[in-house]
């Protein structure tokens, strides 16, 4: 199956992550998601043979599996410093190998790009704590390249500027970034119009997510809201990847899982804007 450009989707969840359920993309007619990958019991070849049966009858396509950890918390700005990641020194070997794991099982359901929250890469680029960073991503890029895969990298922990010196630094054709225009509104690391002007290039797949900015911006978190309802700008968005040459599914995060109705009227309502704007802007789509 071929995605027509700027197809929608929807992030979705099995057992691990704040994304909705597959049957939810189902019910709502999003013809793709990507997926939070499972914990580690439901990453089998056997799950793995189940999800796809179930992709297939559903006629949905999986566009990307992010990987995340046990002991990660968004809690508030400092403790995603300390948990997310590759980046915190004491856990980082294991998530590796963890991660390669998750790249394998996005293998076998086919997928060839992975994505993850890095975590907040150190700012002085001559520290060895950055240096290690650098080289845990080599790793884990040389592993999904094995496999035939991209790492993609989620926005909003560093600025445009940090995200660009991260990726030359670490020289590996392989590796890009999923953008988050309301991840940079939250953690405070740039307007996020212009942070994609910047990274354009490396931009291989998107979240369509909104936010509205902290009244002390990197120090608090901004407020997740429904897309179109913050400070993002989603005409713009659109009309930037447009001018970025962007053709890939526009997936749609919200992340209120406490809420379910909610969540699911309001990813209906974002796939319908996103419809909207896409008709205007991509008149052949
Ligand atoms: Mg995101």
């Amino acid at each position: 199956m071929t995605l027509a450009p700027w197809s929608i989707g929807v992030f979705t969840s099995i057992d691990a992550g704040l994304g909705v359920h597959l049957e939810v993309a189902k019910e709502l007619g999003i013809p793709s998601i990507q997926l939070h990958a499972p914990h580690a019991a439901g990453r089998t070849p056997l799950a793995a043979e189940a999800f796809l049966k179930r992709l297939d009858a559903y006629q949905i396509e999986l566009t990307c599996v992010f990987g995340g950890f046990e002991g990660e918390s968004y809690a508030d700005i400092p403790t995603v410093e300390r948990t997310i990641g590759l980046v915190p020194a004491e856990t980082r070997a294991a998530r590796l190998v963890e991660m390669k794991e998750i790249a394998d099982f996005a293998r076998i359901l086919g997928c060839d790009v992975v994505g993850l929250h890095l975590g907040v890469v150190p700012h002085d680029t001559k520290s060895k704590e950055y240096l290690d960073v650098v080289e845990v991503t080599r790793h884990l890029c040389d592993h999904a390249a094995k496999n035939e895969q991209a790492i993609h990298l989620e926005t909003g922990q560093e600025t445009a500027d940090a995200l660009l010196q991260f990726i030359g630094d670490t020289q590996r054709p392989n590796l890009f970034i999923n953008f988050d225009p309301a991840n940079m509104i939250l953690y405070g690391t740039g307007e996020p119009i212009e942070a994609l002007r910047k990274v354009g290039r490396y931009v291989r797949s998107v979240h369509c997510k909104d936010a509205t900015w902290s009244d002390q911006p990197g120090k608090t978190w901004g407020a997740e809201v429904p897309l179109g309802k913050g400070q993002v700008d989603i005409s713009l968005y659109l009309a930037t990847l447009k001018e970025i040459g962007y053709t890939g599914p526009l997936t749609i995060e919200r992340e209120i899982p406490q809420e379910p109705e909610r969540q699911k009227e309001e990813i209906k309502h974002a796939a319908d804007l996103l419809t909207h704007l896409r008709a205007s802007l991509l008149p052949r789509a």
